[in-house]
């Protein structure tokens, strides 16, 4: 979400003040940290439906969709567990400004709805965030111990070229930005290096897709493996018909598609590639209230 929305929204040039980690990899740090080489744990996976949107217009998420037709869309967190590791894969929002611009149906601060699956806000230990949109980065402030993850390029764009002029920060909120910079001074984030890396034993994340300037989905390994896109395929209408989402540039939309039949490859069956904004995850997955159970 957010793109399609086309939401409006000033850094220090950020590139000056990173240390000298800035080229170590996602994956070297993971090694150096001795977890890359750790057995991967059996982890669960839910979602969590933290506010509906009613009436979203399906063509600014599906390509080619009608005009006129609307989906009640689902604003969601997905809670991956196990090994110690309590992991968040996007972060929802809870600013006022966008509850105040948007008219969400039964919103629930993202701290409180992972209270929901047992998981206290101090206990998560990471937050992947695949892209910086303000519906999926806008409460990292609400998981003050976990390291944040994202992918280095989507950091340095959106902390610096994005608010140059010519520069393309749609959907992005400033506030965030600044956030994911502070937490960055405080040793708090880590930035991954492209596609394929594997950040924790078993969980892996990919580019290719665009959406925002480097966004990322994830393939969590285990019995059966699940890929979670996020906004690299919206709903499942965008899965089984092809049809590219809004991307960051209209002339990445092959881009999308291909990333969409890569996370079929990935997760060996379309039906556990689960989309990223889909209300129907929360009836084709055991659900109770706003907690779905994936694996
Ligand atoms: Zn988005």
């Amino acid at each position: 979400m957010a793109a399609g929305a086309a939401l409006a929204g000033c850094l220090a040039a950020f590139a000056l003040i990173v240390g000298a980690g800035e080229s170590t990899t996602a994956r070297e740090q993971s090694q150096a940290a001795g977890t890359a080489a750790a057995p991967t744990p059996s982890y669960s996976i839910v979602g969590i439906r933290y506010a509906t949107l009613k009436g979203f217009p399906l063509n600014a998420l599906v390509m080619g969709a009608p005009e006129g037709h609307t989906i009640d869309i689902s604003m969601s967190v997905w809670l991956i567990r196990g090994g110690g590791h309590v992991v968040l894969f996007d972060s929802g929002f809870h600013r006022r400004k966008w509850l105040e611009q948007f008219k969400f149906d039964e919103y629930m601060s993202p701290d409180a709805a992972v209270q929901l699956a047992a998981v206290e806000p101090g206990d998560v230990t990471d937050v992947i965030i695949s892209h910086a949109h303000w519906d999926h980065m806008g409460g990292i402030d609400l998981f003050p111990k976990a390291t944040i993850w994202i992918q280095k390029g989507e950091f340095e764009y959106y902390s610096s070229e994005a608010w140059q002029p010519g520069g393309k920060h749609g959907g992005i909120d400033p506030d965030d930005i600044l956030e994911l910079v502070t937490r960055n001074t405080r040793g708090m984030v880590r930035l991954i290096d492209g596609d394929d890396e594997e950040i924790l034993p078993g969980i892996r994340v990919f580019t290719g897709a665009r959406h925002t300037f480097a966004s990322q989905y994830i393939r969590a390994a285990g019995e059966p493996v699940y890929v979670l896109a996020s906004d690299n395929c919206y709903t499942y209408q965008n899965l089984r018909e092809h049809k590219p989402g809004a991307t960051f540039s209209p002339s990445d939309a092959g881009g999308n598609v291909a990333a969409q039949w890569r996370m079929i490859e990935l997760a060996g069956d379309a039906d556990r590639v689960v989309p990223g904004h889909d209300p129907a995850v929360y009836e084709r997955f055991p659900t109770k209230g706003r907690v779905a159970k994936i694996r």
